[in-house]
This record gives structure tokens, sequence and C-alpha cells, in this order.
């Protein structure tokens, strides 16, 4: 692996960009793909959000194009927010190169938009909708990309922007050079890969896909009923510097934003129903330090980067296991620390076994936080002062995540409880009583037959009992 950026033989305006961006050892995945980009080979890399694509494409791609008069490289993105930011990158990259960078979006004025590409630009970043819409407008160009680039392939796949993706596909020019970053490779994203990439090289981003290694994960047993009332006890004692907390649905974000400022913090909401400039002031503030929690959609947070993020919870675990790891990967971003909490529920049981799997680690329980005394005696009077800003807090205390390879975990290893005495609690359901050592030869027994429908069901409803 490369240890410095100098091996690439870039030229000094990027290392003068590298230097004012504060880059200055590549990531794992720009030491595995710069050179073949700049080689011209077509690339397949896996690897996760957080790992700094953005530099491991943009780099090479600003070193090789000159100014010109139509575009010369195009890059895909699933989520405007994502669009934005790497066009920000991309300009970076390109601040002491005569090279102009725009990004097209849907919801953006297009007027703005054709009035840019008009100008000449050279590299456009943009959501499928919106660069179809101008492709078909004859306002950008494809005949001179030698460039594609599709970020997060696996996203817009699940965004259903499939089709679209290969109709502009479609529509460049056979030579040029194709580079693909996923998270996963979903069958679809490995179709593209086979019928519109010429002998594509895969690099697979091993110890930066598991994002757990970077991240201290836990979760929290939690009823339903108390699920507001956790989340400010976990706040008021972890007290996170800057924290997004994850919902499912925008009725959530907004209820939860709205009990967490009723609670005396700054909190906000952001999901797709606000409008796209409301989304944008929101993340610049959040960015910017204005105020400590955001409340988010997945959709929504998509592609934000925020540097010393340092904690994610998630209120709701997500339905889709690759978007508990697209959550989590908001913290820890280039090897900083950073710390994932979720809020689990009875029904949430099979969700968490299942992101366990996938994820390749355990997650481990911790014990509920106890509020201080004064803070649940104060906490009427509390909820009526004025907004306090989560500032200055104690840093969090890193959480061991045990990580093991392949499927089957060892059939000594159970989930572990701490503290409380919750590893000696018994839980008695329909006059049925389950220790500890009980639930945890369940769930070897579970993961040992993951494919048996009865079996899993069976055991399902008895851990469930178990949380009851
Ligand atoms: P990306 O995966 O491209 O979104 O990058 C994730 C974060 O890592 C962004 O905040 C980048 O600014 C940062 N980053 C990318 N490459 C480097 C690097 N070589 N050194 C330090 N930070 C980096």
């Amino acid at each position: 692996m490369n240890t410095t950026f100098k091996q690439f033989n870039l030229s000094e305006q990027l290392h003068k960009a590298l230097a004012d961006m504060g880059f200055e050892t590549p990531t794992p995945v720009q030491s595995a793909s710069i050179a073949d980009v700049l080689n011209g080979v077509d690339l397949i890399v896996r690897a996760k959000t957080g790992s700094g694509k953005t530099a491991a494409f943009g780099l090479p791609i600003v070193e090789r194009i000159e100014s010109g008069q139509s575009p010369q490289a195009l890059i895909l993105t699933p989520t405007r927010e994502l669009a934005l930011q790497v066009d920000s990158d991309i300009k970076k990259m390109a601040k002491y190169k005569k090279i102009k960078a725009t990004a097209v979006y849907g919801q953006h004025n297009i007027d703005v938009e054709i009035a840019e590409l008009t100008k000449g630009v050279d590299i456009v970043t943009g959501t499928p909708g919106r660069v179809i819409d101008h492709l078909e407008r004859r306002t950008l160009y494809p005949n001179e990309i030698k460039y594609l680039v599709l970020d997060e392939a696996d996203r817009m796949l699940d965004m259903g922007f499939i089709d679209q993706v290969m109709a502009i596909v479609e529509q460049m020019p056979k030579a040029r050079q194709t580079l693909l970053f996923s998270a996963t490779m979903p069958f679809e994203v490995q179709t593209i890969a086979w019928a519109h990439m010429k002998d594509p090289k895969t690099i697979e981003i091993e110890s930066e896909t598991k994002t757990v290694d970077l991240i201290d994960q836990a979760y929290f047993r939690v009823r339903h009923n108390e699920k507001r009332k956790q989340l400010n006890a976990i706040i008021r004692t972890k007290k996170p510097k800057s924290c997004i907390v994850f919902c499912n649905t925008r009725r959530t974000v907004d209820r939860v934003a709205e009990f967490l400022n009723h609670r005396g913090y700054h909190a906000e909401p952001l999901h797709g129903a606000l409008t796209q400039a409301r989304r944008l002031k929101t993340i610049n503030k959040f960015k910017r330090d204005k105020f400590a929690i955001l409340v988010a959609t997945d959709v929504a947070a998509r592609g934000i980067h925020i540097d010393d993020l340092n904690m994610v919870i998630n209120y709701d675990l997500p339905v889709e296991k690759d978007a508990y790891i697209h959550r989590i990967g908001r913290t820890g971003r280039a090897g900083n620390d950073g710390v994932a909490y979720s809020l689990v529920t009875s029904d949430d049981v099979m969700t968490l076994y299942e992101i366990e799997e996938h994820i390749g680690a355990l997650i481990e329980e911790l014990p509920l936080p106890k509020l201080p005394k004064s803070d649940r005696t104060k906490k009427k009077r509390f909820a009526d002062k004025k907004r306090v800003r989560l500032s200055g807090g104690s840093v969090v205390k890193p959480i061991s995540c045990k990580v093991y390879k392949g499927k089957a975990e060892p059939s000594s290893t159970g989930r572990k409880s701490h503290g409380s005495g919750q590893a000696e609690k018994q839980s008695s359901t329909a006059g049925k009583a389950y220790s500890d050592d009980r639930v945890k030869a369940i769930i070897a027994q579970y993961k040992s037959k993951p494919n048996g429908p009865a079996k899993r069901k069976s055991i399902f409803e008895k851990i469930k009992s178990w949380f009851n």
C-alpha cells in the first residue's frame, strides 16, 4: 500500500490542492485505485461510504483532463446531497487547474444549470433523472465524455434509478473509462459491469468495508413506549458533541426532533418532505456546528459528510441491512473514532440478528443508562429552560465490538449482557422462564440453522418472549 500521494506522480497543482484539503496520506481505497485510474483501467471498487472514494476517482480524473468545451467526465450519484458533496470535493481538487465542475440535480433551477453548462464545464456530477433531462434537452453533450463514474451504484439501484443509469450509460461514447463504486454488489450492479465495462479490474477494500472495525457499536433493549425516554437518557449521559438520530419515517423524525427540543436540546429534523433549500440549510448549519443533534431519515442523510460526527443513534433499526452500514458510516470517518447505538425493541430482534450476520460482527448490549437523580427531578423545569447545546461533553467511552469472519458464530459465543445483573436476569412469559444461558443456546441454535423457516419462526418467538 502507498503511504504518500507523491508515488502517483500527480502534478504540482494537485499536490497544492491536497495540501489545502489536509489530505496527507492516501486512504486504502485511494492507494488501491489511483494508479489504475491514471492508467486508464476500468474499475469496480467495492468500498463503503466514508472510505475516501471521491478522491480515489476525483484526483486522477482532475489530473488527466484539461479544460475543454464539452464535459469530459460524468459522475452519477444517487442523491442531490451526494452530488453537491462530490462536486464540492472535485472543485477543491481542481482549484489550481483551469477545470470547471458543476452539479446537476432534481429540484434545482434547471435554467441555472443550463447557463452553467452552456458556459462550458469539464466535470459534471449529477443525479440520474436530471442528467437524462439535460441529455434530452441537448444541454449536456456526451460526445467528449472520457470518464464515467457510477458512485454508490447499489444505492442508485435501491432507489429505482437502474433503468435511468442504463439509459445514460448507453448514450456515452464507447471509448471511455468507466469506474463503478459500490458498497455491495447486487446482481443488477454486476450486470452493468459485465455489459458496459472493458475488462474491469475489481478492487475490494476489505478492512474499510468492515465499517464496524472503526466504529464501536452497541444496542440498548427498550420497550416501545419508552423509546423517547431512553433516547433522552442516552444523550444526556453519553453527551455526544454531535450526533445523528436516525428514524425510519418522516413522521417519527418530526416527533423525535420536537421531543428533543422540548427536553432542552437543539435538534433539527431532516427528511424528504422538507424543501431542498431547507434541507441544505439544515445540513450546512449542522456541519458548521450550529446545533448538536440532527434527526434524519436514511434518504435525507445519505452522502452527508461530517468529519467530526462522534455518535449515530438508530432510534429505529433500519429495515434494510445495508442502511445500517450507511448510517453508522456517518461516524468514524477517515479513521476517526465513532460510536453507534441502536434502540432495539422486541419486534427488532430478528432484524438485529440479520444485521449482525450482514456486518459479520456481534453488536453488544449495554444496560440502559440511568439519568442522574438531579436530572430526573429537574426534568420539568429543565424542559422550560432555553435550549442548551451539547458541547464540551465527556469523551464517549469506547465499547468493544467483537468481529467474526464468516457466517457461523462459534456456538460458545452468545449474546453478551452487561452490568445491572442482566446476565442473571430471568424473564417469564406464558409460564416459561428463560435464563440468559437458555437464550444464548436459542441464539446459537438460530444461527446454526438459519435456513429452516419453521425452526427460525419458533426460535424467533422464543427470543421475542424473552424480551416481553
Ligand atoms: P469520501 O468517502 O470520499 O466521502 O470521504 C470521506 C471523508 O474522508 C471526507 O470527509 C473526506 O474529506 C475525507 N478524506 C478522504 N480522503 C482523505 C485523505 N486521504 N486524508 C484525510 N481525509 C480524507
